[in-house]
């Protein structure tokens, strides 16, 4: 078990850009890093799992939950409701595993304000055009939800100014080894071990 509390890791793209596949490189790199598994009344794609992509529940399952306060955010995205349990961010701190995010622009703001010391990574397409390229590619959008999404992204992108660090991901393997370099550099950040350089003096 680690001795520093655990990093709070948020990765937010417009949809497309390719966030899913960099936070799977990177929870598949490194094992000591917990995905925070949303809820979601959107409806699963073929290759989701329940509990482990999402939590895929009705409108009256996350109503519920809302009037409970049991969310550390949520959000309406997509004309579909997302939200953080609080239980995520919990059971990270219980086991000391930093934690990652994958949340809209909405939730990042909303994390931040709650937990300041949050680091907010965004994925940016190389262009519009490749943006849609990949969500065409990906097969997994209506027209109508590819459009949306679409316009949705150039909203998104204008509010970069929320986050700590911008991710161009052009070629996947460069902006995958930048955001390792991400959390590898966060976790050697002098707030976050000075417990351990502390501890050093007493022993
Ligand atoms: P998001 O989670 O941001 O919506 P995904 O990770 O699902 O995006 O990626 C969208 C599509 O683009 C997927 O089909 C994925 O394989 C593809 N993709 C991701 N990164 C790249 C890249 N660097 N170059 C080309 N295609 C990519
Ligand atoms: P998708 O439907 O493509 O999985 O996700 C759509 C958008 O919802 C993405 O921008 C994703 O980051 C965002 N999202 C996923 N989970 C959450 C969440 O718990 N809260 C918020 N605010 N956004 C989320």
């Amino acid at each position: 078990m680690k001795n520093t509390p655990p990093l709070l890791l948020i990765v937010s793209s417009p949809s497309g850009a390719g966030k899913t596949t960099l936070c799977t490189k990177l929870l598949n790199e490194f094992g000591d890093l917990r995905f925070s598994t949303s809820h979601t009344t959107r409806p699963p794609r073929p290759n989701e799992v329940d509990g482990q992509d999402y939590h895929f529940v009705d409108t009256t399952a996350f109503e519920k939950m809302v009037d409970r306060d049991q969310f550390v955010e949520w959000a309406h995205v997509h004309g579909e409701r997302y939200g953080t349990a609080r239980t995520e961010i919990d059971a990270a701190t219980a086991g000391r595993t930093d934690l990652i995010f994958d949340v809209d622009c909405q939730g990042a703001r909303q994390i931040k304000t709650q937990y300041p010391e949050a680091v907010g990574v965004f994925v940016l397409p190389p262009s519009i055009e490749e943006l849609r390229r990949r969500l065409e590619k990906r097969g997994t959008e209506s027209a109508q939800s590819l459009d949306r999404r679409v316009e949705a992204a150039i909203k998104e992108i204008a509010r970069h100014e929320l986050y700590d660090y911008l991710l161009i991901n052009d070629e996947l393997a460069a902006a995958y080894d930048r955001l390792r370099a991400i959390l590898l550099a966060e976790r050697a950040r002098h707030d976050r071990l000075v417990g351990v350089a502390e501890k050093l003096l007493v022993d």
